[in-house]
């Protein structure tokens, strides 16, 4: 089998592919995986084996139609993780996010089509039904986004559904809650809070701290993306939650407790614009017909994700404060 992962050089790919290329994932430990990334300010080449016999890497944008269509012949399968994927970032500038999300992803599936690929997964988020004040969103609830991130993500996914409902392409989509775990940039609320507690820095808490987000470890997402992958069917959508529902404020004291720090390191700002109340996914669907469920607790995920940070101080230096940022 031969996988093409486009955005494997970031957070999630690149565990996906690490772990694919470990043979963590059974009947899969001889595929070859061809990782397209356009190594943006999010994507690192040193978050991949810098040789492996079975990883070629391309350096190349999603939305380059000519590359895509010589690259994906003799693929069997596509995992679509490239993004622009920091909603303050869209906030603050939407065109990239449509270029890379929207644009991107009608690109890959054209070129998917000319190529015959047998089988798409494309990566989506919770995010992209709004917010929720109770309960939870089964994957038939209507897409509702607010930020400009979302908004493209749920374009994204409608383009997706489109490729398989017009051309019969093999397709599925999954959509996860809040991802934590090693290798995440330090832009992004647990890296940035343990970073900073490392560094003796405060902690800038949004708002009144009472967001709530599921918070689900990389490791269950990719086995997740695996499965449907492997096992899911065309057309159809897959949440992945993994239930633990956490307030941002009960967040950042669980970080404050594992750094050693107190309430004194945590700084109000001004809430984000736009800034969703609630998530919440009913993952029912992938338990019941794919026999998903996570194996991480958040006790032991969050834990180990920290000690991760503080044995890696180059690694997220190098990202925290890239040389071009003076
Ligand atoms: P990330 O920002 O860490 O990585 C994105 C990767 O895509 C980077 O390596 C970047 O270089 C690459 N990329 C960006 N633009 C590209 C382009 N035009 N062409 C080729 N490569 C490009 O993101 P992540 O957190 O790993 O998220 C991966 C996917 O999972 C995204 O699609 C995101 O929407 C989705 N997702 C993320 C989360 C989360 O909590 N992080 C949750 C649910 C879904």
């Amino acid at each position: 089998m031969r996988i093409l992962v486009t955005g494997g050089a970031g957070f999630i790919g690149s565990h996906y592919v690490r772990t694919l290329l470990d043979g963590g994932y059974p009947g899969c430990e001889n595929a070859r995986v061809t990782v397209l990334d356009k190594l943006t300010y999010a994507g690192c080449r040193e978050n991949l084996p810098a040789t492996h016999p079975r990883l070629d890497f391309v350096r190349g944008d999603v939305c380059d139609g000519p590359l895509l269509r010589d690259l994906l012949p003799g693929h069997d399968a596509v995992v679509h993780f490239a993004a622009e994927s920091h909603v303050d970032r869209s906030v603050e500038s939407a065109a990239e996010f449509i270029r890379t999300n929207v644009g991107g992803t009608q690109t890959l599936l054209d070129a998917c089509l000319t190529a015959g690929v047998g089988r798409v997964v494309q990566v989506s988020t919770d995010e992209v039904y709004g917010s929720i004040e109770e309960g939870s969103w089964t994957e038939e609830h209507p897409l509702l986004p607010n930020s400009p991130y979302a908004a493209s993500k749920a374009a994204a996914d409608l383009i997706a559904r489109s490729y398989w409902r017009t051309h019969g392409l093999d397709l599925s989509i999954t959509r996860c809650s809040n991802n934590y775990g090693p290798y995440q940039h330090p832009e992004k609320l647990i890296p940035l809070f343990v970073t900073n507690l490392l560094e003796g820095l405060p902690v800038p808490l949004y708002g009144d701290g009472r967001n709530v987000r599921e918070w689900l470890h990389v490791d269950d997402h990719c086995r997740a993306i695996h499965l449907v992958l492997t096992k899911g069917s065309a057309g159809e959508i897959y949440h992945v939650g993994g239930g633990n529902a956490r307030t941002n404020r009960a967040l950042t004291d669980r970080l404050l407790h594992l750094c050693g720090a107190d309430a004194s390191m945590v700084r109000r700002v001004a809430d984000r614009k736009g800034h969703d109340l609630r998530y919440a996914l009913d993952e029912t669907k992938i338990r019941d017909e794919l026999g998903y469920a996570p194996r991480v607790t958040f006790d032991q995920g969050l834990a180990d994700t920290v000690a991760w940070y503080a044995d890696n101080r180059a690694w997220w230096t190098a990202h925290k404060r890239p040389p071009s940022a003076g």
